[in-house]
C-alpha cells in the first residue's frame, strides 16, 4: 500500500555495473578501475557470507556505496563503504585493507569498525551513544557519512528481521542517526533515516499518515504538472529565465512532527507540497514572485522574504503560498542555484535547534556550522584529502552535558570554562564539578569526549579571582574579570556608605 513511499535506493539494481555507471555519471574523474577492485576484494572477504534476507553479503556494502554515489561522494568514502564490514565480518583484517587501500582508508574503516560495536541500550545508554558518535565525527567525518549511509540500506532490509531488533535498529536510526545527520546540515539524509525507521517505531502513526497522504499526493502529483507547466509558459513569455522547476512532497515523519503540533489536522498543513523553482540571480526570484503572484492570488500573511531577512541559520528563499486552479493551496519556494544548494546540504538544516525542538545558541554550534560547510565542499567534489579530515578541530576538544549538549572548548579547557560556556550565572556561583561521574576540582583539565556536571551554590558571592590562573576561554576570563570590578565597586560602595553613616 505504501509503493509511493519506499526508500529510493530499493528500487535500484545492487549490482558493481550500476555504481560505477553512478559515480561516472557523478564524478567523472573517479577512477572506476580502482573502485572495481575495492569491490573485488570485499566480495572475496565476504564470500559464502548470507545476509538474514537470504541475499550474498557483497549486496549490502554495494547499496551503501551506491547510495553515497548519488550524494557525489568523494572516491575515498565509496571504497570505504564497499570495504566497511570487511575487518568486522570476515578474516581479512585492517592491516590487509591498509596494505592494499593505504592508510588514510584503513583509518575510515576501522573509525566505522569502532561505531559499529556499540548497541542501542535504551535511553540510559542514548547520551552515551550519541557522545561517541560526536567524537567520531570530530576525527573524521567521513566515518559518519558512510556510517549513515550503511544504516539507511539496513533500515530497509529490517523485514528479515526479529520485531524486536527491528525495533531497536529503528529507534536508534530516529532518536540518534537523524539528529546527527541534522545537525551536520544533511536535511535530505536526516529525512530518509527518519522515514524508513518511522514504520518499525510507530506502525500504527505511520499507517495513519499515509492514509492521510497517499490521496492528496496522487491527486497533487497530477495538478503539480499542470502548475508546473503554466508557471513555465509564463516565466518565459516574462522573459524570466530559470534553471530548473521540482516539485517537492513533505517526507511522512516531517508531516507526522507537524501533525501533533496542529492538532492531527492535516487541512492545517499547507505545505505538503511545493514547488521549488531555481533562477539564476536574486533579481530574477523577485521577478519570479511577481509573475506567480500575477497567476494566483497569494494568501494573506504567506509571502516570506527570507532573502532580504535570512533565516538564522543562513537559510534564503522567497516563498509565498496561493490559491492555484481550483482553489488548490501550493507553495512555492524561489532561490539561486547557490541557496539551493546549501538548503539540500547544510546551511538551511535546522541546525540551530536540537532535535527536540529547543534552541541550543547558535555560537555553540560553530563548528557543526564548519562540518557543514566540508559537507558542502565534500558535494563539490573538492579533491583535497586533507580538508575532509576536518583541521578546524585542531585544538578544540568536545564535552557534554549531562542532557547531551555538545559544547566546544580550547584544549585543556577546565570546568570553569565549561560552566561560563553554558551561562554566566552557573559560572560565576561554581564551586566544583562532576567529570565523568567523579568528583574533580575546578581546575581539572577536561578531554574530549567528558560529560561535565557543574556543581553550584547559589549563595556564593562570584567567582575566585584565582580562576584566572587556569581557565583558557576569553569567555570565562571577561566574566570573571567583570565580576571582580563590580566587585570592587560594591567593596568601595559599602566603605563609603559605612564612614558616611558613621
Ligand atoms: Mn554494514
Amino acid at each position: 500500500m505504501d509503493e509511493p513511499f519506499i526508500e529510493e535506493i530499493t528500487k535500484e539494481p545492487l549490482t558493481i555495473d550500476h555504481l560505477l555507471k553512478v559515480i561516472a555519471e557523478t564524478n567523472p574523474k573517479a577512477d572506476l578501475e580502482f573502485i572495481r577492485l575495492a569491490y573485488e576484494f570485499a566480495e572475496h572477504a565476504h564470500e559464502g557470507q548470507k545476509r538474514k534476507t537470504g541475499e550474498a553479503y557483497i549486496i549490502h556494502p554495494l547499496a551503501a556505496a551506491i547510495i553515497l554515489a548519488h550524494m557525489q561522494m568523494d572516491q575515498s568514502i565509496i571504497i570505504t563503504a564497499l570495504l566497511h564490514d570487511v575487518p568486522e565480518d570476515t578474516s581479512v583484517t585492517l592491516e590487509d585493507i591498509e596494505k592494499n587501500f593505504g592508510k588514510d582508508i584503513a583509518e575510515v574503516v576501522a573509525g566505522i569498525t569502532k561505531l559499529g560495536k556499540l548497541k542501542y541500550r535504551g535511553v540510559e545508554r542514548y547520551i552515551e551513544n550519541l557522545r561517541k558518535m560526536f567524537v567520531a565525527v570530530a576525527n573524521d567525518v567521513r566515518v559518519m557519512i558512510v556510517k549513515f549511509a550503511d544504516r539507511l540500506h539496513n533500515l530497509t532490509t529490517l523485514e528479515a528481521l526479529p520485531p524486536k531488533k527491528q525495533y531497536r535498529i529503528a529507534l536508534e536510526s530516529l532518536e540518534i542517526y537523524a539528529p546527527i545527520a541534522n545537525r551536520l546540515g544533511m536535511g535530505d539524509m536526516k529525512g530518509r533515516l527518519e522515514d524508513a525507521a518511522f514504520r518499525y517505531v510507530y506502525p500504527k502513526e505511520y499507517r495513519w499518515v499515509v492514509s492521510l497522504v497517499k490521496e492528496r499526493y496522487a491527486a497533487y502529483e497530477e495538478y503539480l504538472g499542470f502548475a508546473k507547466e503554466t508557471v513555465e509558459k509564463e516565466l518565459r513569455s516574462a522573459n524570466v529565465p530559470f534553471i530548473e522547476i521540482q516539485s517537492r512532497m513533505k517526507r511522512l515523519y516531517s508531516v507526522y512532527q507537524k501533525l501533533l503540533k496542529h492538532d492531527r489536522d492535516i487541512e492545517k498543513l499547507h505545505d505538503l507540497i511545493a514547488l521549488r523553482i531555481v533562477v539564476p540571480t536574486v533579481a530574477d526570484c523577485y521577478a519570479t514572485l511577481g509573475t506567480i503572484h500575477k497567476l494566483w492570488r497569494p494568501l494573506k500573511g504567506r509571502i516570506k522574504d527570507y532573502i532580504a531577512q535570512p533565516k538564522p541559520n543562513g537559510y534564503q528563499s522567497l516563498h509565498t503560498t496561493v490559491f492555484g486552479e481550483n482553489g488548490r493551496i501550493v507553495e512555492f519556494q524561489i532561490r539561486t542555484q547557490q541557496m539551493h544548494e546549501e538548503a539540500e546540504y547544510g546551511i538551511a538544516a535546522h541546525w540551530h535547534y536540537d532535535e527536540r525542538g529547543s534552541a541550543i545558541p547558535t555560537k555553540r554550534l560553530a563548528w557543526i556550522q564548519e562540518l557543514a560547510e566540508l559537507q558542502k565542499n565534500l558535494i563539490h567534489k573538492i579533491k583535497d584529502l586533507d580538508a575532509l579530515k576536518i583541521d578546524v578541530f585542531q585544538n578544540r576538544i568536545f564535552v557534554f552535558t549531562p542532557k547531551g549538549d555538545v559544547i566546544d572548548l580550547p584544549e585543556a579547557a577546565t570546568p570553569v570554562d565549561f560552566a561560563y560556556a553554558i551561562h554566566s550565572d552557573i559560572g560565576n556561583t561554581a564551586t566544583g564539578a562532576r567529570v565523568n561521574e567523579q568528583v574533580m576540582s575546578l581546575s581539572h583539565e577536561l578531554k574530549s569526549g567528558d560529560v561535565i556536571e557543574i556543581l553550584v551554590d547559589k549563595r556564593r558571592k562570584g567567582p575566585s579571582a584565582d580562576w584566572l590562573k587556569f581557565v583558557k576561554t576569553h569567555h570565562a576570563k571577561e566574566c570573571i574579570r567583570q565580576h571582580a570590578k563590580k566587585g570592587i565597586a560594591s567593596w568601595i560602595m559599602e566603605r563609603f556608605r559605612s564612614t558616611d553613616v558613621g
